[in-house]
């Protein structure tokens, strides 16, 4: 019988882990009738979660309402349930880290906890792993109930970010799929602190097969990425106490370079529709300005890299257990 994982980090989830744990114990006993396009050829197919050995695996995140209490309440009631308790929040990468580090399962899926992600599109990834996929990932057709800003944003934020390396990063696609063994211990292998999940999928590589579905609307609560805290995450932002003081340069040179970038096209007008007043001078000031300002950019640049560097040889674990409720060493899944 093959295994599988699921893993589920939750941070302040407590409205919805008993609905999400209903869900998933009802999937969990069903079978599932699947018509699956493969290459224009459409495919039926049944996939019997019966045959499968399933691990709920609940990430706890530094939660700070009764998550951790609900998750071990039900792992009373499911030994199928194993709960990983973080310190604190060590947010929702190094909490998907965690679970895959935990995971027992032959293959993992990766889920979030407030029911957006549709379980019923989870025995069409499975499908795909039997097909010997190892990378079966969820793309977004519809975002759910986002605001229109943000949608762009983060539109432009991935074509900012295609545009400026080289592996490709999949518009709509999140952490929302199934991952085979072989790519849990690559992601595995990866233990740098500042991750960017979504990178790391891409870099390993492997074989990818895409599945779509409709993303729903959050079920209790509210994101955890508030608008502000996409704006950091997206320009890595002044979280870090210490390399704080390197970004201000970055902002200067911005402001800086603009400014005088302004005061460039000012000075070029008036010059030209009163003509000049003080010979060389504004030319000056505004080469110094434009300069100064370029400068301090690409000391704030440079200072970027050294403070992940700095992040990174500190050499600290992703994330610290607090505990870990679940299967006993050796003992399987099922
Ligand atoms: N999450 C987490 N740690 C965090 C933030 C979020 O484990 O610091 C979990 C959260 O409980 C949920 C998933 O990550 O299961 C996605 O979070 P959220 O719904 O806030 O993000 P969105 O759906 O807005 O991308
Ligand atoms: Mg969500």
């Amino acid at each position: 019988m093959k295994n599988l994982t699921l893993i589920i980090p939750c941070y302040n989830e407590e409205g919805n882990l008993h609905k999400l744990y209903d869900e998933l114990n009802g999937f969990s006993r069903n079978s599932y009738e699947i018509v699956a396009d493969d290459g224009g050829v459409s495919v039926n197919s049944c996939i019997n979660m019966n045959e499968y050995g399933l691990e709920f695996l609940f990430v706890n995140d530094g939660s700070k309402d009764r998550t951790i209490d609900i998750l071990n309440e039900i792992r009373q009631r499911d030994s199928r349930v194993s709960v990983v308790s973080l310190s604190r929040n060590f947010g929702k990468e190094n909490a998907m880290l965690a679970g895959m580090d935990y995971a027992r399962g032959d293959a993992a899926i990766i889920m979030d906890a407030d029911l957006q992600d549709p379980i019923d599109v989870i025995p069409e990834m499975i499908y795909w792993w039997e097909k010997g996929y190892d990378d079966v990932y969820g793309k977004r057709l519809s975002r759910g109930e986002e605001s229109r800003i943000r949608k762009v944003l983060s539109m432009s934020f991935y074509r900012m970010l295609n545009r400026m390396s080289d592996i490709d990063i999949l518009p709509n696609v999140g952490d929302f799929r199934l991952l085979d063994r072989r790519a849990i211990r690559a992601l595995t292998q990866m233990r740098e602190t500042q991750r960017y999940m979504k990178g790391l999928y891409c870099w390993i590589g492997f074989n990818k097969k895409e599945v779509t579905f409709d993303r729903g609307s959050r079920e209790n609560g509210r994101s955890n990425y508030k608008m502000s805290k996409l704006v950091n995450l997206a320009i890595e932002g002044i979280t870090s106490y210490t390399t704080a003081p390197l970004r201000i340069s970055t902002v200067a040179g911005i402001i800086v370079s603009l400014l005088a970038f302004a005061y460039l096209i000012f000075m070029f007008v008036k010059t030209l529709v009163f003509g000049e007043v003080v010979t060389g001078f504004p030319t000056l000031i505004c080469v110094i300005l434009f300069l100064g300002g370029m400068q301090l950019l690409a000391l704030g640049i440079i200072g970027e890299y050294v403070g992940r560097i700095f992040n990174e040889t500190k050499g600290r674990p992703p994330y610290i257990v607090d505990s870990y409720n679940g299967l006993d060493d050796g003992e399987d899944v099922g």
